[in-house]
């Protein structure tokens, strides 16, 4: 049991998670400050997550972690971007949506995205961790009403699947390019979810996000921690706030 955990932003939904003996790499696509090279050497349980394989979620290059590496979670669409030979077979879990992973005092279960690839719920060392991948209601202003309902449903169907789970933390996007539906996929997953902290992510450009009264239900109000520039980091205690260095 650890009772803080350490997030480092990378880059998009890049997240390095690290706390007690254990370090959880999220969508490390780009690792401008080198963090995850310096938790790959100073934390013997490193963790590595692809939810997906577009370009801003994963690189092949994170194969250069195999021998540093507990194990590998990854999408099974990686397969066919990257080599599997490039990942040890014997320390690579390729999730589908809905699989699971239990052993070696990590948790791993997989949930369906609206776009390519999976979400993970990740339970360690008495933490529940989501992170969402491309997840979200993604409801684009100009799009068809047609396509915009088809998103709509495909983001509740996914909902019911979470509805009321508990989550220590939360990675979840708020984009900037959906303009004025940015947060309605973050606002329903907050709503539903009892999600005690959120980070949000998939935002490279914009301005940092902070939720207006109408985003949380009157009382429930959760921290929210939105970082803009790769390498920022924050301290998270257990039901607490984030706190900067
Ligand atoms: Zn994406």
């Amino acid at each position: 049991m650890t009772d803080s955990v350490t997030v480092t932003y990378l880059l998009n939904s890049g997240f390095l998670v690290v706390g007690g003996d254990f370090a959880l790499v999220f969508d490390d696509f780009r690792d401008v400050t080198h963090a995850v090279d310096k938790a790959a050497k100073n934390h013997p349980r490193l963790y590595v997550f692809a939810s997906h394989a577009h370009f801003d979620h994963f690189s092949p290059e994170i194969a250069k972690y195999a021998d540093a590496a507990s194990r590998f979670f990854l999408s099974e669409d990686i397969r066919s971007v990257s080599s599997p030979r490039n990942f040890p077979s014997d320390k690579t879990s390729w999730l589908s949506k809905y699989d699971s992973f239990d052993g070696d005092n990590i948790k791993v279960t997989s949930f369906d995205s609206t776009d390519e690839g999976t979400s993970f719920l990740v339970e360690i060392e008495g933490w529940r961790i989501f992170h969402a991948g491309d997840f979200n209601w993604w409801h684009w202003e100009g799009d068809t009403p047609e396509n915009n309902s088809f998103a709509r449903n495909g983001f509740m169907k996914q909902m019911k699947k979470l509805d009321g789970m508990m989550f220590d933390i939360a990675f979840f996007p708020v984009d900037g390019r959906l303009g004025d539906s940015m947060t309605w996929g973050a606002r329903e997953f907050c709503r539903r979810t009892d999600t005690r902290a959120l980070v949000t992510m998939h935002s490279v450009g914009y301005p940092r996000w902070r939720p207006d009264e109408e985003f949380f239900e009157p009382g429930r109000e959760i921290p929210t921690w939105s970082p803009r520039e790769s390498g920022e980091t924050m301290t998270l205690r257990k039901g607490g706030e984030f706190k900067g260095k």
